[in-house]
């Protein structure tokens, strides 16, 4: 039986009381975390202290390096207390980018007391399509998003993309996935007074679209557009529901979302 708990659901700004962008993914076999966001700060809290007690290894899977989605690797590392932690960071040919460097310059002074070497943490290149961790087949895809990103895939179970456009060649990564995470950023009315969000972002109609063709069992929106109250995101998931005739969940951080 596989757990969603999403930790991070802000995009970009920790605000409303919404992290930016961190899910752990538990699995009988291993744990996961899908993107560290400010989220991973809740590691230290006591509902999910419990939920990971006793859980022996950490895999990080990072979309791409935007700080808002890697800064929680300082929480990480001092917060998961159980064993050792792997980084999975996406290299070319998805992704121009040195992850020892990047990740390394995270742990170096002046920007932190601790070096990378002193701390429980792997660095691992992601440059396959498709490569198992602790038995789980993880699919890989590149994305549209400035300087790059990638999405991707659990077995059957999750799908994860965020900091994309959305991009309908994509739609077949996600066949037959149980649950999708994938960014929602604008409405359909700001986003047509902020056209070039489109080239960053994935707005509404478009997300709309993707998810009404890959029809997924459950979708739930992610990297929410920060500026938005709860209120307002929840009616926004409501019409995806709607408009798309599949199952939208609005996640509350902290909750457990069991995937059956
Ligand atoms: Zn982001
Ligand atoms: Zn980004």
């Amino acid at each position: 039986m596989i757990r969603i708990v999403p930790l991070g659901i802000s995009g970009y700004l920790p605000i409303h009381g919404r992290h930016s962008s961190c899910f752990l993914v538990l699995t009988d076999r291993t744990t996961f975390m899908l993107d560290a966001g400010t989220g991973a700060a809740r590691l230290a809290e006591s509902k999910i202290r419990k939920l990971i007690a006793g859980r022996a290894e950490l895999h990080i899977l990072l979309s791409h390096y935007h700080v808002d989605h890697t800064v929680g690797l300082y929480y990480s590392f001092t917060q998961w207390k159980s064993g050792p932690q792997t980084v999975h960071c996406p290299v070319c040919p998805f992704v121009s980018a040195n992850p020892d460097e990047a990740i390394g310059r995270l742990f170096s002074p002046p920007l932190n007391s601790f070096e990378l070497k002193d701390a429980n943490m792997k660095v691992a290149p992601v440059n396959k399509s498709s490569f198992t961790i602790a038995g789980h087949r993880i699919t890989v895809w590149p994305q549209q998003h400035p300087g790059g990103s990638v999405g991707f895939r659990i077995d059957d179970e999750v799908a994860y993309m965020s900091d994309t456009v959305v991009m309908m060649e994509n739609v077949p990564k996600v066949a037959g996935v149980k649950m999708l995470l994938h960014e929602l950023w604008l409405n359909e009315k700001d986003s047509k007074e902020h056209e070039k969000e489109f080239k960053r972002h994935a707005c509404y109609g478009p997300v709309a679209e993707f998810v009404r063709e890959a029809r997924p069992k459950t979708m739930m929106p992610v990297h929410l557009y920060p500026h938005y109250s709860d209120r307002q995101l929840e009616a926004l998931t409501r019409k995806l529901e709607r408009e798309t005739g599949v199952s939208c969940l609005f996640p509350e951080e902290g909750q457990v979302y069991r995937l059956t």
